[in-house]
């Protein structure tokens, strides 16, 4: 092999060698590519899931709604701050205080308990600016905190008649966890006696945001109705308000208890 012949050899190895080079690189760059597209793509549609949240099909998420090792209940007192609710006409009481009063009782009792329990609101002031944007709020820090249960605390008014009194419990549909739920509570209202027991209603007879849009197993207990005075003489009073709260918390407790038992059967 002559000098030209070994420098043309050697020549087409280099040549060679750099295609080879140059197809790695065209390789790695290809797939990086490829990996910076699919990560995009797949961002792009987690980000789109969370803005599609709401509403939530309750009848799925009831279902997989069993107690688990850190069991929250979520304790939604209504109102609050510049929204006082239904205020009495005889006496100088608003729901907004009432149901404050009412829930942390509630919460006290069950975190003796030994219950994880959480609040929308634990003082009058709401940091919600309006309403609206209020009832939203509550379902989110629910649905954000991964609550079990969700109990929104109100009292009721009915403005053509004084006459109209006792508990309402709302649910969001029959035979679901949450009708589960507001029997009980309905029930163990019912035994105070001191007033009606108008039992349980459903989501579609009031169409109730909080009930519709929490992922938890979700009630909104009515104690009572302002508009009627022996409710409101029993709300008022703060040995009523704790009665209240005995009676929800230890229905909240004996549902717990119930579908812990149910899950152990089923296993
Ligand atoms: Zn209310």
């Amino acid at each position: 092999m002559d000098y030209d012949e070994r420098r043309r050899e050697l020549y087409l190895k280099k040549k060679r060698r750099r295609q080879a080079m140059m197809k790695r690189r065209r390789r790695f760059f290809g797939t990086l590519l490829f990996l910076i597209i699919v990560s995009c793509f797949l961002i792009f549609r987690s980000c789109g899931d969370e803005k599609e949240a709401t509403p939530i099909n309750k009848n799925i998420t009831n279902e997989d709604n069993s107690p688990k090792d850190n069991f929250t209940v979520c304790i939604d007192a209504g109102h609050g701050e510049y929204d006082s609710g239904a205020t009495s006409k005889t006496f100088d009481v608003a729901e907004k205080d009432i149901v404050l009063s009412v829930a942390l009782s509630t919460g006290k009792l069950l975190s003796d308990k030994g219950i994880k329990v959480i609040y929308t609101r634990e003082k009058d002031e709401i940091p919600w600016k309006e309403q609206t944007e209020s009832l939203e709020g509550r379902s989110k820090f629910s649905n954000e905190n991964n609550a079990d249960l969700f109990v929104s605390i109100h009292c009721n008014y009915y403005k053509n008649s004084t006459d109209v009194k006792g508990t309402e419990v709302y649910c969001f549909e029959k035979e679901t966890k949450d009708e589960k739920l507001a029997q009980i509570i309905s029930d163990n209202l019912a035994k105070l006696k001191f007033t009606e027991n108008r039992g349980i209603k459903y989501n579609s007879d009031k169409n109730l945001y909080v009930v519709e849009n929490t992922k938890a197993t979700s009630v909104l207990v009515e104690l009572g109705y302002l508009s009627n005075t022996d409710d409101t003489v029993f709300l008022k009073d703060s040995k009523g308000q704790a009665k209240c709260a005995d009676a929800i918390s230890s229905a909240i407790i004996e549902y717990k208890d119930l579908i812990t038992k149910e899950k152990k059967e089923s296993k």
